[in-house]
């Protein structure tokens, strides 16, 4: 067995239309587990800028006056997501333990939406049936925050958290953080 290796560096070609990518088609185990392949997935690895600070989206002067409102770092993200680099990646092998890892996240993600909705339109039937309840305001706001908690699920359960991919700010390779050393035996030649 080869000792572990901290990030391997998988390299990305320019496609006809100058977006980067890569083709992993030809590994034959997954980098989290170096298990056999189970299925093949297409993803955009990507690299998003590290969080600016609020006067590098906004005028000094503005930034200054709104420091503390909530949703100047919300919109900082909004920033940084729009120069995004992505490197379209497909063929990425899973194991079918990343498989059941995907399902079960995909599950609890679905789960929380499902009583999400649940209990918001189940309030707004009970407020148009026995009229306004002061107590109905509590399933009106828990559905959309239980809407916004399931980002985190989804996030767990994604395919770049699952296999430790990411991209490098030119676009030029695809990082894989931690690789099984089966993966790295086969891809880090
Ligand atoms: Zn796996």
């Amino acid at each position: 067995m080869m000792p572990g290796v901290e990030t391997l560096s998988l390299p990305a070609r320019k496609s006809a239309k100058g977006t980067p990518e890569l083709d992993a088609s030809s590994f034959a185990v997954c980098s989290r587990h170096g298990e056999p392949v189970a299925r093949r997935v297409d993803m955009d690895v990507k690299w998003i800028p590290a969080a600016p600070g609020a006067g590098e989206v906004f005028p000094k002067s503005v930034a200054k006056r709104f420091a503390d409102h909530p949703f100047l770092p919300v919109l900082g993200t909004v920033a940084r997501l729009g120069s995004a680099v992505l490197i379209h990646t497909s063929g990425w092998p899973l194991c079918a333990e990343c498989c059941r890892y995907r399902a079960r996240w995909s599950i609890v993600t679905r789960s929380t939406l499902a009583l999400a909705a649940f209990l918001f339109f189940g309030a707004l039937v009970l407020r148009f049936l026995i009229g306004q309840q002061a107590w109905l305001m509590a399933p009106l706001l828990l559905g959309p925050a239980l809407v916004l908690l399931s980002v985190l699920p989804f996030v767990r359960g994604s395919v770049p958290r699952l296999t430790g991919t990411r991209g490098t700010p030119d676009g030029s390779a695809v990082l894989v953080d931690h690789p099984h050393p089966a993966f790295f035996a086969q891809a880090g030649r």
